[in-house]
């Protein structure tokens, strides 16, 4: 009994171990290393290189594909390298729509792309060449989504799809019709929902396209704090002053008020709704 004890501890320390050794590895693993920066800058300065043969995403993401989270590398935004240039010269516009809906603050939380103008069943294509990362479906949010990790650096999401033309780990080439435009999840009349990130963190997709041409500004774009990631502070001042509550079953406003030191009269105001409005569990209400 007490030698079976034993091996039974042995193999909990041995698995508690191993996970400690997993994690410091992944922790390590998702800050990219000075010197694959340094290598990724002369490989984008030098003419002679065909870039897209190149995959500089492999060495950015260090073999993190994860197909759960849009952003599973949770870098900060003080992490990045100061620059990064971008090889944007293998584009095509995902839809030809105008944007109806610009990145930046909401009322409820922070619109991390742009909303183009779609019929439902309208042709999107992968804005460039790479592999097709996530394939999901997101009742409150993107309603069926693609995400695709490119060969350039940047990962692109699709949202309120009707219908996803592709498969998981798919590799796509720029241009290529990979999913229907649609009306799923949180939206409000059918069209793209479109963001462009590098290494998870969001920059708004009209810096490097312009929509109403649907071609590239510039066939290389360079990501800095300062310019690519201007929004920052505006998510940080919101995240201060603004805190939300997600309805639970049975909830009333009065209770959610009171809970939250607040008001009906507020919260009305606030997400503009009437004291009478049904309040739907799961719905985020704004309480700040
Ligand atoms: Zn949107």
């Amino acid at each position: 009994m007490l030698s079976s004890l034993k091996q039974y501890l042995t193999l909990i320390t041995f698995f508690l171990s191993t996970l400690g050794c997993l994690s410091q590895h992944t922790n390590f693993s998702l800050i990219p290393k000075r010197d694959t920066v340094n290598v990724y800058r002369e490989m984008l300065n030098d003419n002679s290189d065909d870039l897209m043969e190149n995959h500089p995403a492999e060495d950015i993401y260090n073999n993190i594909w994860r197909s759960d989270h849009v952003n599973p590398y949770k870098i900060p935004i003080d992490s990045l390298p100061d620059s990064v240039r971008i090889d944007c010269s293998n584009f095509f516009v995902p839809v030809h729509g105008l944007i109806t809906s610009v990145f930046g603050p909401r009322r409820y939380r922070f619109h991390y792309g742009v909303d183009l103008r779609l019929k439902v069943g309208d042709s999107v294509r992968s804005a460039f060449s790479g592999k097709v990362r996530i394939i999901d479906y997101e009742a409150r949010g993107y309603g069926n989504y693609i995400v695709i990790r490119h060969n350039n650096g940047l990962e692109t999401v699709y949202g309120h799809l009707s219908a996803v033309l592709v498969k998981l780990n798919q590799n796509v080439k720029a241009g290529q019709l990979i999913a229907l435009g649609g009306n799923t999840g949180h939206s409000t009349g059918p069209h793209l929902h479109f963001e462009t990130r590098y290494i998870g963190n969001a920059i708004n997709p009209a810096q490097i396209i312009d929509f109403t041409t649907g071609h590239v500004r510039e066939r290389s774009y360079l990501i800095t704090k300062k310019q690519s990631f201007y929004y920052q502070h505006e998510v940080k001042a919101s995240l201060l002053v603004t805190k939300y509550y997600k309805v639970r079953k049975h909830d009333t406003l009065s209770q959610i008020a009171a809970r939250n030191g607040t008001n009906v009269k507020a919260l009305c105001r606030l997400n503009s709704i009437k004291p009478k409005t049904h309040l739907k569990p799961g719905v985020r209400l704004r309480v700040r």
